[in-house]
């Protein structure tokens, strides 16, 4: 079923996009948690990692190749960061299109909330 970021993808409503290609994007987070935190997402929709198919699997290797590249051209690849990719109630999820959270530019906690 199509969220927002389904929206995001088709423009639909504005986001402020950092990266983008045929079959990704990323964009700052409309409430973020660290000095930087960016969303990497799949154009195609996935709901939850739950739904994750073999054939995905390039997908979300491309998501945290996307994740690394940003993170260094933002110059948080040294000091450090935190990839999150939440599923469901439990695990705190919102949006129901699969996410990665890059969350940088402060020192994190652990274990997380
Ligand atoms: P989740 O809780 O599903 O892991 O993360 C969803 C994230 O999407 C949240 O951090 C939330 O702030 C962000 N988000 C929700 N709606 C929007 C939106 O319309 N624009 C942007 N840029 N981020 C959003």
């Amino acid at each position: 079923m199509a969220t927002i970021f389904t929206k995001i993808i088709n423009k639909e409503i504005s986001a402020d996009i950092i990266y983008e290609d045929d079959k990704f994007l990323a964009f700052k987070d409309i409430s973020p948690q660290a000095p930087i935190h960016v969303l990497i997402i799949p154009k195609k929709e996935i709901a939850t990692v739950n739904d994750m198919k073999k054939d995905d699997i390039d997908i979300f290797g491309n998501l945290f190749f996307i994740a690394k590249k940003i993170a260094t051209e933002m110059n948080i690849d040294k000091q450090g960061f935190r990839l999150v990719m939440n599923c469901n109630e439990y695990g705190g999820q919102t949006v129901n299109h699969i996410h990665l959270h890059l969350i940088g530019g402060r020192k994190m906690c652990w274990p997380p909330g």
